[in-house]
């Protein structure tokens, strides 16, 4: 075995000495290069040691503990090894338990102590060279069998199996980036008329009846022909996904007036109106057209997709087979916003905002182990309004500051009671929005409830989802970094919504991963969530990351995530959303997921 390491490589490594009595720093460096290594700098602070290490590249690092500056030099490997991925070999006089404790921590190759031969220092640095050069190849075939899932799994989660069309989150982010090279244009912002995106939302009439009628084979090859005729019918004037069952989105080109959006619809709707020949059967079918524009009615690709979706069911609902633009309902929707907004600000006084806690259920013992705390707003003439409707609001209007600051407070006052209270433990997870974790005392003001509260941090969780991470990637680390210091633990929420990947979120220090309910939905009957799940299931686990699936409504579903093995579940198979004392009840009784075949492991 010693046989195979090329000598050369021996003779060539490159080692830094990190030791702040200079005399034995020397006596080493004579000693490496006697040995046939290169000492590439002898530096004696852990703040040079981290930067040395960075500007010289050596193979491997040895290190003192004891040094002067800040940083000793169990934190500079700590940093090495983090940032850089290089060996660290320890050499010190300190061999106590703490010590040793703190450097196991940093996973160093080797640990020298004071005084040692130069023929062991031999030996640690070559066994120490050795490891590490077999972990960077499995590091690497790691990283390529984790993009080739990666890879698998955009194709799932970016195409739509049927059709082959984009799914809506690809056509978004396209969409967001045509929107921002419009803005940057100097023409775009000084152009009295600035043009006009439509985006389309095309619902097919009724499909429901073709698909009891004739069955799904032919439904299926129907929309085939459909979204065939769509595309011919559009050319290059436009990009097309599939939304829904019998549903299409259409973001066109810009145009300079709406009537080039109206020509478009009624080309789309006389194209689909023509019979079609499938399977030896004449089929009719119609379409309805919901139309919202970018630059009049909504600046966000969801925004205009929700309006234009609008129009087109109330279209439907008015018979069909024709297209309408959203203008005639936009007042009524300001004024309803606008409203809203101002009840919204007086909402956290007026103590109209409460906290409801669904639990999170382990699969393999069936238990509770935690709860999403979700935001409930009990509105004095509205009843219970949606998080989905005043959370957009709250965040647009500021509010969300204040906001999220209560939600984290009450969460983590109602562990500290119901531990005193002697419920059974369990964490709770709050949701965070990007605005909140964008403020840069974040991480303080958290720290400060805690003690305050007198919570330890292990008990809370917190939800972000992709789009707040990838926003700014340095500074989205560092923020994570400060708050996992604080202990606590950090779930990425709605996964697989956005548009990022795993391959580029691994390096963010998170916990745990919440596989969105779009994807949980008829997962044992559905082939495209059944291959999307199990493949981020599989990652999510490469990567130690737990798994919670949410939005587990039936039996079914939780089989299949059972044999997956997804580790946690959240849904109203198990329970819904509760009020503090309804869960405490729930608590107290032990209630547990029955039906879980047993786990073999
Ligand atoms: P989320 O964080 O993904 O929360 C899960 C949502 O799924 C909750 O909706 C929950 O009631 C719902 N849900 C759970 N199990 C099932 C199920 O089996 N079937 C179905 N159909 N739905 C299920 P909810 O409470 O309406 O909250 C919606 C969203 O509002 C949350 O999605 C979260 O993004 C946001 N939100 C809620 N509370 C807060 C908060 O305190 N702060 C922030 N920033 N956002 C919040
Ligand atoms: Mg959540
Ligand atoms: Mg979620």
């Amino acid at each position: 075995m010693t046989n195979s390491v090329p000598e050369i490589v021996r003779l060539q490594a490159k080692v830094l000495i990190v030791e702040d009595e200079l005399v034995v720093a020397e006596n080493i460096a004579r000693n490496l290069s006697k040995q046939g290594y290169i000492a590439v700098d002898i530096v004696d602070t852990g703040e040079d040691a981290v930067l040395q290490a960075k500007n010289t590249c050596p193979d491997i690092v040895l290190m003192d503990i004891m040094l002067q500056g800040e940083l000793d030099g169990i934190d500079a490997a700590g940093i090495i090894r983090q940032e850089l991925n290089l060996p660290v070999v320890y050499m010190t006089a300190y061999a106590d338990d703490t010590t040793l404790e703190r450097a196991k921590q940093t996973e160093p190759y080797g640990y020298l102590v004071k005084p040692f031969k130069p023929y062991d220092l031999r030996t640690t640095i070559e066994i120490a060279l050795q490891k590490h050069r077999t972990d960077s190849a499995m590091q690497a075939e790691y990283l390529a069998q984790l993009a080739q899932a990666e890879t698998k799994l955009t194709q799932l989660t970016h195409r739509d199996l049927l059709t082959q069309l984009p799914t809506w989150s690809v056509l978004q982010a396209a969409f967001e980036q045509r929107v921002e090279q419009m803005h940057g244009a100097v023409t775009f912002a000084e152009s009295k008329n600035p043009p006009l995106i439509p985006v389309f939302c095309v619902g097919l009439d009724r499909f429901h009846r073709i698909s009891n009628h004739w069955g799904y084979k032919v439904s299926d090859d129907l929309l085939q022909a459909i979204t065939d005729r769509i595309t011919a019918c559009m050319g290059e004037s436009g990009k097309l996904a599939r939304t829904d069952m019998s549903e299409f989105a259409l973001i066109m080109e810009s145009v300079e007036h709406k009537s080039q959006a109206e020509i478009m619809a009624q080309a789309l709707l006389k194209s689909i109106a023509a019979p079609f020949w499938v399977n030896d059967q004449e089929i009719f079918i119609t379409a309805s057209i919901g139309i919202a524009l970018y630059g009049r009615d909504a600046e966000q690709a969801d925004a205009l997709l929700r309006r234009s979706r609008r129009i087109m069911h109330h279209t439907q609902q008015q018979g069909g087979n024709s297209y309408r633009f959203f203008s005639r309902l936009l007042r009524s929707d300001t004024i309803d916003r606008l409203v809203l907004e101002s009840d919204l600000h007086h909402a956290l006084e007026r103590q109209e905002l409460l906290l409801h806690y669904q639990p999170k259920v382990n699969l393999r013992n069936g238990k509770v182990t935690g709860a999403e705390a979700l935001l409930r707003w009990q509105h004095p003439k509205q009843g219970m309004v949606s998080p989905a409707v005043f959370i957009p609001i709250a965040e647009e209007s500021g509010l969300i500051e204040p906001i999220g600051e209560w939600v984290i407070q009450t969460a983590c006052q109602q562990l500290r009671d119901w531990q005193l209270e002697r419920v059974p433990p369990i964490k709770i997870a709050v949701n965070l929005s990007s605005c909140q974790f964008s403020q840069p005392q974040f991480h303080q003001r958290i720290r400060q409830i805690l003690q305050q509260t007198q919570v330890n941090p292990i008990w809370l969780e917190l939800e972000l989802t992709e789009s707040t991470l990838i926003q700014n990637v340095e500074l989205t680390m560092h923020r994570l970094q400060m708050l996992k210091a604080l202990g606590l633990q950090i779930a990425i929420d709605d996964f697989g919504t956005g548009y990022s990947s795993l391959s580029n979120l691994y390096r963010f220090p998170f916990d745990i991963l919440k596989l969105d309910r779009s994807f949980v939905q008829d997962i044992h009957a559905n082939p495209k969530n059944a291959a999307i799940a199990t493949a981020i299931i599989t990652m999510a686990h490469q990567l130690n990351l737990k798994v919670v699936a949410e939005g587990v409504e039936t039996i079914n579903e939780l089989a299949f995530l059972f044999e997956k093995q997804c580790d946690e579940i959240q849904g109203f198979l198990f329970s819904k959303p509760l009020p503090p004392l309804e869960f405490a009840a729930l608590l107290r009784s032990g209630k547990r997921m029955k039906s879980l075949p047993t786990r073999e492991s």
